[in-house]
């Protein structure tokens, strides 16, 4: 127990307190089957307070009559302590806004409101919609349907599973972008079955490998291959937990956006959080929501209004010196001193010197020198689950990355970095896996995407955001990644390890051997960096699998 902690409860209090408190005795407890709202509240009350949180929970909340905290658990004591959710629930917490609004006024909003949380799915949105979600970096964490697990091809209503833009279909463009759209799920479908038997024939099943495992990594391996025909339309699911105050920047964010079919997403969003955490969500729609969300679009399209002019005027320059680059991955920016930052924020902590002052202490140190405290900082990593510290923040690099929309889709996943893309184009072309080229199967897959592009640029003319539905992933797109050295780490490690899809694989080890060009010393320790080629990416986490499913039949 921890020193001169109490807490002094009659019976009828411990009994009453007992389904919300996982004990009822110790200094440490967690909170249960209370409603969002209620604990929210109630931690926004306990940084004011002298009182311990199960006092203020049964003083202020479980008899407080206007808390109408009955009616929001009512089911509790008829439940024997098992809690069920329901509409007469909801009901109660929309009797009690008023009274949670209150406790919550002087809290200031913002931090309060990350002291709730909710779980949202939504369904049947574009990928267009889906990587404005997973734009979110703080207090929201998404998962997204995969397109390496789960087949694209099933038909509702004899109709494939995209976004029907509403300006595209209000427009002459209507039965083109059906038809394109058909086109690449019907080559994606008809392509399925001779590719499967092609990587069947190229990577034959192993003794020693479970039929299970084997033919899970031939599906997934399929389904890499083929993902790049699957335009930006593509409806996915993506489930969402996150916290009020992320919810609210991410519905502000939902209103700015140009897109039609992201702006009802927001208000759909709104709705279903009004029902959950209400208190925290309610800025987005107040008239501060709505001017945030207006000035958001206003820079937004002044911006590139602006920035149209510009290329308009200078591109053909640019073009005629041949400064252009193409490169997949091209590392832009790097500190020169990035080794002396390392090396001083490594001792900073240890001394009680002004930052400055080590900064020159280490200017004066060798080489052998540096590599020894960096060493002796990181220590024997076992796996890249063992991490550098903070140190490793004190150096960025900015990469500029050219590659398929695939791969985007994946490392755009990460969140501790700051990543921006352009806009979905056909302009920089798209890519043919070699698989497909090998199975002789590129000229359906090959026409698929040509015939994309040509409808892309006929609506890109008029409808220039709407025709962004159309971009299938193999097209490349461009984005900046702006990381320090610790989030490095973990994205290469992560990213070029074998399971990995081959097109991000290379992006991580790119990202890796530029590093290395220019600061060998800082990425000496990334042991788990996977340079090599394979065949089937899955089959090593598929066996991993196998021997985990072993484990728990044997339980
Ligand atoms: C082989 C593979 C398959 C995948 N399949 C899918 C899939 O099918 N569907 C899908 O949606 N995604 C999939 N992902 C993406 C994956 O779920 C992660 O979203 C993505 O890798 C980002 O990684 P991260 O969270 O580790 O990294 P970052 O976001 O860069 O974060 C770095 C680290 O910071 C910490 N961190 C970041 N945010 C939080 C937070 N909110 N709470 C606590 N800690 C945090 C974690 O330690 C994290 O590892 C896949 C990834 C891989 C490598």
């Amino acid at each position: 127990m921890t020193q001169s902690w109490e807490e002094s409860l009659t019976e009828d209090e411990e009994r009453l307190l007992q389904p919300f408190v996982t004990n009822g005795e110790r200094s440490v407890f967690g909170l249960r089957n209370l409603p969002e709202v209620i604990k929210g509240a109630l931690f926004s009350r306990y940084s004011r307070s002298d009182k311990s949180l199960r006092r203020l929970l049964l003083d202020e909340f479980i008899q407080a009559p206007e808390a109408d905290f009955r009616g929001i658990v009512g089911s509790l004591e008829t439940r024997n302590g098992a809690f069920e959710s329901n509409s007469e629930q909801l009901l109660a917490i929309q009797r009690a806004i008023a009274f949670y609004d209150r406790v919550l006024i002087g809290y200031g909003d913002d931090s309060v409101a990350e002291l709730g949380g909710a779980h949202i799915a939504c369904e049947g949105i574009s990928n267009i919609a889906a990587k404005i979600i997973e734009d979110s970096r703080l207090g929201i964490s998404p998962l997204e349907k995969s397109t390496r697990y789960v087949p694209f091809d099933r038909q509702v209503n004899g109709r494939y599973r995209y976004y029907r833009e509403p300006s595209i279909v209000a427009s002459s463009h209507a039965g083109r972008y059906e038809s394109t759209l058909d086109n690449l799920f019907d080559t994606y479908t008809s392509l399925y079955e001779p590719l499967l038997s092609w990587v069947k024939a190229n990577s034959p099943p192993d003794p020693n490998v479970s039929e299970r495992a084997y033919n899970s990594a031939v599906k997934a391996k399929t389904l890499d291959l083929l993902r790049g025909l699957l335009p930006m339309a593509t409806l996915t699911n993506v489930g969402l937990f996150g916290n009020g105050r992320a919810f609210e920047y991410l519905l502000v964010k939902l209103a700015a956006s140009p897109h039609e079919e992201v702006r009802s997403l927001g208000q759909m969003m709104q709705q279903e959080l009004d029902l959950m955490i209400p208190s925290f969500v309610k800025r987005a729609k107040s008239d501060r929501g709505l001017a945030a969300a207006r000035y958001l679009a206003t820079n937004c399209d002044r911006t590139h209004q602006l920035a149209q002019k510009i290329v308009e005027t200078r591109h053909g320059e640019f073009l005629q010196s041949g400064s252009e680059s193409t490169a997949t991955v091209q590392l832009v920016e790097y500190a020169d001193n990035a080794e002396l930052k390392v090396v001083a924020a490594i001792l900073y902590p240890q001394t009680d010197l002004p930052l400055t002052q080590i900064e020159k202490y280490v200017i004066d140190l060798s080489a052998a020198e540096r590599q020894e405290i960096i060493n002796t900082y990181v220590g024997d990593r076992e796996s890249r689950f063992h991490r550098p510290g903070r140190a490793f923040e004190a150096t960025y690099y900015t990469f500029d990355i050219l590659a398929d929309l695939g791969a985007y889709r994946d490392l755009h996943r990460h969140r501790v970095l700051t990543q921006e893309r352009q806009r979905y184009s056909v302009r920089h072309g798209y890519i043919v896996p070699q698989e497909i080229e090998a199975a002789n199967l590129d000229l359906p897959y090959r026409q698929a995407l040509d015939d994309a592009a040509a409808t892309f640029e006929s609506i890109a003319r008029t409808l220039p955001e709407a025709a962004q539905y159309v971009v299938p992933l193999a097209y490349r797109t461009r984005w900046r990644i702006q990381l320090n050295l610790r989030e490095v780490y973990h994205l290469v490690e992560l990213r070029s390890s074998r399971q990995g899809h081959p097109s991000y694989r290379f992006v991580a080890q790119e990202i890796y051997r530029q590093i290395n060009a220019v600061h060998p010393m800082l990425v000496a320790n990334m042991k788990f960096v996977d340079l090599n080629d394979y065949d089937l990416e899955r089959l090593a986490a598929e066996q991993r699998i196998d021997i985990k499913l072993q484990q728990s039949e044997r339980k």
